[in-house]
């Protein structure tokens, strides 16, 4: 069998892909190979990684291979790893195939020692560069491969300057940044217990494994859970030829964007800091200048930059985000890959793109997360509150949230359980994923528009303002323009804007803009699936057929007992203890329920609607025991009590044990269409829906109920009669009732509870929650389709219901109707629609367009980079 390679340089073509050399170092391949100015290096495979993380030791032969592509690289620069005189110097950087943003870790300036610091400093004519780049490799050194505190250094930094009285660290001098290597390296001692690597080979053998080791930190693990990315995958480590960008006024590193990664129009974004290296940007610590400094102060690099830029964008046909050093004025690209962007910078972008030629309408639909659509439709803060702006910081990413203020992780983990929390930091880590996953927003004082904590809330879709200088935090307090905070004190954030009030802020729901219908009507033109929504009054069904709704597919009858004139004939129905007296309460009920169905039909002219009977156990009408208002009624609710309420006397057993609810439901249906029918001319179309069938008997009887009353009532008027399937046995003889059915919805809500024998009302708050964090389940069967187990039901009840009845109509009106897996999974099944509830419409238009393109063969996009 032929050995394994490990290593690749920039310029060697390699098969593996991005699956092998990870984001990073598929980049900077194709970077290389495109004639884009890029530092040499090489790239040690994910393979590597697997093994390493099987043995807990690098693999055999990696050491050889790293050696032989460490002394290509001495050719490829003239200059010579752990050379005293003119050392070649390399940053080891991860880069795993799906990008994971500073979750893990790069070291830069690895081949520095005391004499290969004094010899740059001379061959440089820069000793203030050289021991600036000494103190920085001992710090990340120090904290990447020995887990020293982070803090230990700055804080010696921060008192190094005080004593200076500097502000800036490039207000330092070469001596200070001598001296501070001496205080670095005794810290290091005293952590460490042993004195900071000299030898260049065994600073990278150990930068290596350390990048390996950062695959299964405890911030990487929460990430990949969160952004659901295969545990499996490794990581890739590129070592890269050191540039340097803290060289002086000449020098400088930044990050740009092909297109705002905000709003998606097109021109320059990005920041720039002179005499700086990448992590100054990245961290947040220094707050960096907009692009337009660079045009002044490096005008060539500036040119080279712009052009670059164009080239990369046009070659992966994406909005490109690229890391960039300038050293002594020439250009130098570290990194390219698909832009991180908010969902109306990914449709603006992509509406451009297919305008501009770049990419077609299909690639354009492609490349638009479903989940992401979701930011767009969150509320915003009402531009006509007359509020007072507390402070203002930079809008890192879109939407408005309010919540109690959380000053860490921890706190914004457990604070959240009892309502919304906004995380204030000086600048965030990514040790603080936890605290971004539980908040709603998230405010800090430091960096900019591509800190850590813009980069990350973006791709969560959470509002984040970051640089904001008018917030200082103490011990326990948030000062926020001159008021004091403490923990638990209420802010709202507007990361559209930038802006900070104190206190809750009225919100309004979002706009939808043109790119927004363009994507989506390019969408429709896709997608099979059709997409109703959940809607039990005419509000919901005129926002849901905005929002694109087909018609409704889930109108849960039950919402309209309540309100202060229904309730009360509710529970005197509930309470009757005789037929006679369940018909007079029920006789007053049924205008009301007419006046909704008429709404609601109106709304929804020329669509489908499609009307469940009543579901819930009937003691969720009637109060708790001890709030009864009379003998009579504890003795009723006493006598409804149930152990297993969901497993009770719900759903189609109501309607069988007490026929003259149903029937008063289905002559409030018949006659608010031919109501309808009357007043507009068009009858509505309608669909009677009974709810958790199991046996076939169960529908014939109430299908016979219906069209009994249905003939009284609407003779003329056409309509279906179906069943929820939400129990296993009714998948299972799906056959059977398809014979009295002339449509299937799978209620995925119940079927998932009575499936997996989890219940809907507890799991979550009980072991469920365990089990998502333990590993035990990958996801949450109440959001995601559990397809093998709840899904296998579905296609037996798909293949025997339609084996039945070629004709039956199929669609889904649980929760998981507007996920977009579940969506996917649907297509596949061959579903006729899909139900979910308004706001998610717009986001099942899109997945169902992308598994139908999926299944047409234009695979999922990919992003570019790492
Ligand atoms: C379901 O069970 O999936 C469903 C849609 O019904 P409900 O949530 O009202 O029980
Ligand atoms: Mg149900």
């Amino acid at each position: 069998m032929a050995k394994t390679r490990y290593v690749y340089g920039f310029d060697e073509p390699a098969t593996g892909g991005r699956e092998l050399l990870g984001g990073k170092g598929v980049g900077l391949a194709e970077m290389t190979q495109l004639g884009v100015p890029v530092p040499a290096g090489f790239t040690i495979t994910t393979d590597a990684c697997r093994a390493y993380m099987v043995a807990r030791d690098l693999p055999d032969g990696l050491e050889d291979e790293v050696d032989a592509h460490v002394r290509r690289l001495e050719e490829l620069t003239g200059k010579r790893f752990g050379s005293d005189d003119d050392p070649l110097l390399v940053s080891v950087r991860s880069g795993a195939a799906v990008s994971m943003p500073g979750m893990m870790d790069t070291i830069l300036n690895l081949g520095l020692n005391d004499a290969a610091a004094e010899g740059l400093a001379a061959r440089t004519g820069n000793a203030r560069f050289a021991f600036d780049s000494y103190r920085r490799l001992i710090q990340m050194f120090g904290e990447v491969v020995e887990g020293i505190d982070g803090h230990r250094f700055e804080s010696a930094l921060g008192a190094l300057k005080q004593q200076r009285d500097v502000q800036q660290d490039t207000d330092l001098s070469a001596d200070d940044l001598r001296e501070l290597v001496e205080t670095f390296k005794a810290i290091y001692r005293e952590e460490a217990g042993a004195d900071f690597a000299a030898d260049a080979r065994a600073q990278l053998l150990r930068a290596v494994r350390a990048v390996f080791e950062s695959w299964d930190t405890p911030r990487a693990q929460v990430y990949r859970r969160a952004h659901d990315i295969p545990e499996d995958l490794g990581t890739a480590v590129n070592v890269v030829q050191m540039v340097f960008g803290n060289k002086g006024e000449r020098s400088g590193t930044g990050v740009a964007f092909t297109r705002d990664p905000s709003t998606g129009e097109a021109g320059l974004y990005g920041e720039f800091l002179s005499d700086a290296q990448g992590e100054d940007v990245v961290a947040g610590i220094r707050t960096p200048q907009p692009m337009e400094a660079m045009r002044t102060s490096l005008p060539k690099a500036f040119e080279q930059l712009i052009s670059t830029m164009r080239r990369l964008e046009e070659h992966y046909r994406d909005m490109q985000d690229i890391e960039f050093t300038v050293e002594d004025e020439q250009l130098y690209l570290l990194q390219t890959r698909a832009a991180k962007r908010t969902a109306a910078a990914a449709l603006k972008a992509a509406v451009s793109m297919v305008d501009e030629g770049l990419i077609t309408r299909e690639e354009a639909v492609n490349r638009i997360d479903p989940a992401q659509l979701d930011q767009l439709l969150h509320p915003m803060i009402d531009p006509n509150a007359g509020l007072t702006v507390a402070a203002k910081g930079l809008n890192a990413s879109p939407g408005a949230a309010s919540g109690g203020i959380v000053f860490d992780a921890d706190s914004a983990v457990e604070r959240a359980k009892a309502g919304p929390v906004v995380l204030v930091r000086w600048e965030t880590t990514p040790d603080d994923i936890h605290g971004m996953i539980a908040a709603q927003g998230i405010l800090t004082v430091h960096g900019g528009m591509t800190s850590h904590a813009a980069v990350v809330a973006r791709g969560m879709g959470k509002p984040c303002v970051a640089g904001c200088d008018d917030l200082t935090i103490g011990a326990d307090t948030a000062t926020i323009g001159g008021t004091t905070l403490r923990e638990g004190d209420v802010i709202t954030i507007d990361g559209g804007t930038g802006r900070v009030f104190i206190g809750e802020v009225p919100l309004v729901a979002p706009q939808i803009n043109e790119d927004f219908e363009t994507i989506l009507g390019w969408a429709d033109a896709q997608r099979r699936l059709k997409v109703r929504a959940n809607a039990d009054n005419p509000e919901d069904a005129v926002r849901a057929r905005e929002f694109g709704a087909q018609g409704i597919g889930l109108c849960r009858t039950e919402h309209m007992f309540f309100g202060e004139e229904r309730l009360p004939v509710m529970q005197e129905m509930i309470l009757a203890d005789t037929e006679a007296g369940r018909r007079s309460a029920l006789d007053r009920l049924l205008p009301f329920q007419q006046s909704d169905f008429e709404g609601i039909f109106e709304a929804m002219a020329g669509l489908p609607v499609t009307i469940r009977l009543l579901d819930p156990p009937l003691h969720e009408f009637l109060p708790a025991e001890a709030d009864a208002v009379d003998e009579k009624m504890a003795r009723r609710i006493r006598a409804l009590h149930e152990s297993n309420p969901m497993l009770g006397t719900r759903g189609c057993r109501l309607g069988l044990l007490y026929p003259e609810i149903y029937e008063m439901q289905i002559r409030a249906i018949a006659r608010a269409a031919r109501a309808v029918q009357e007043r507009t001319g068009d009858a509505p179309l309608v669909e009677v829906m009974h709810p958790l069938v199991g046996f076939r008997e169960e529908l014939a009887r109430l299908r016979d109920l219906t069209e009994t009353v249905w003939a009284q009532e609407a003779p003329e008027i056409e309509h279906l009669v179906g069943t929820m399937i939400e129990v296993p046995r009714a998948a299972l003889r799906a056959d059977e009732i398809a014979e009295v059915a002339d449509f299937f919805s799978f209620g995925t809500n119940d079927l998932t509870q009575t499936t997996l024998a989890f219940s809907r009302d507890d799991a979550e708050g009980k072991f469920l929650t365990a089990y998502l964090q333990e590993g035990v389940l990958e996801r949450n069967p109440f959001e995601v389709i559990d397809i093998d187990g709840v899904g296998d039901l579905m296609r037996i009840a798909v293949e025997r219901g339609r084996g039945a009845k070629p004709e039956l109509k199929l669609g889904i009106c649980g929760e998981h109707g507007g996920e977009p897996r579940s969506v996917a999974f649907c297509h596949e099944l061959g579903l006729d629609y899909v139900s979910c509830s308004p706001f998610r419409v717009p986001l099942a238009r899109l997945a169902a367009a992308q598994a139908a393109l999926k299944e047409a063969g234009s695979g999922a996009y990919v992003a570019a980079g790492g």
